[in-house]
């Protein structure tokens, strides 16, 4: 069994943040072409601002999360800071301030992180959202998990899960987000939450292999 420490979660956020940092045109081209261009800086803004602050971070996982949660609500001002924020925020909740996190609690985290997503913009399956990467990760890592495969392993296979629920957006018609004002307009082109959400789920898949 695989237990996750403080220093594997601060590992995840700053893998998220040099994934955003390094592709934050292609978010920003992504909401240029169905929101208002500006997924790339909300999130190199709010992330950005997270790793600046693990320096002086709580030493558990659960707290250290509730503090980047904090982070992204206040410094994004757009949908995602609020969203990512409490994904994380939840996600600190179900951890409590446990020392070690193992592999059914961590699933577990990553599923009311999404429900907390879900509270706060009600998205569902197929409305061209965040949820659409987030959803499919989450149900890949129960699966993986029950069928008995190692961590490690279990969150590859999410990580694919959340590529593929990506790349599925290209297709939908938006129904939540700026993107909605398009209607059928937006197909055609890749959410850009679900672009950065799948980006998530492969920096916690690269922070646990590491
Ligand atoms: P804004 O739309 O306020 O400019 P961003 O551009 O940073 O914020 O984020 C846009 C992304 O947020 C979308 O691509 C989508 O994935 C996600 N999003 C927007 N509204 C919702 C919602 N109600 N539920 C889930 N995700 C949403
Ligand atoms: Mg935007
Ligand atoms: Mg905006």
């Amino acid at each position: 069994m695989t237990t996750l420490s403080t220093d594997t979660i601060a590992t995840w956020l700053r893998l998220f943040t040099s994934d955003v940092v390094a592709n934050v045109d292609e978010l920003t081209q992504l909401d240029a072409a169905i929101g208002d261009a500006d997924h790339g800086s909300n999130m190199e803004r709010g992330m950005t601002a997270v790793v600046d602050g693990l320096a002086d971070s709580p030493d558990l996982p659960g707290p250290l999360l509730k503090k980047a949660g904090m982070t992204l609500v206040s410094k994004v001002g757009g949908a995602s800071g609020p969203l990512y924020g409490t994904l994380l925020l939840r996600m600190a909740g179900a951890i409590g301030d446990s020392t070690e996190i193992d592999d059914a609690t961590l699933a577990a985290a990553l599923r009311a992180g999404l429900a907390g997503v879900v509270d706060r913009g009600h998205a569902q399956a197929g409305d061209k959202t965040m949820f659409d990467a987030l959803n499919p990760a989450c149900d890949a890592l129960d699966a993986a998990l029950a069928d008995g495969a190692a961590l490690p392993k279990a969150l590859q296979v999410a990580a694919d899960a959340a590529a593929a629920g990506r790349d599925s957006t290209v297709d939908m018609v938006a129904r939540k987000g700026r993107a909605s004002y398009l209607g059928e307009r937006s197909v055609g082109h890749q959410d850009p939450g679900a672009t950065s959400a799948a980006m998530l789920v492969d920096a916690l898949a690269e922070a646990v292999n590491a």
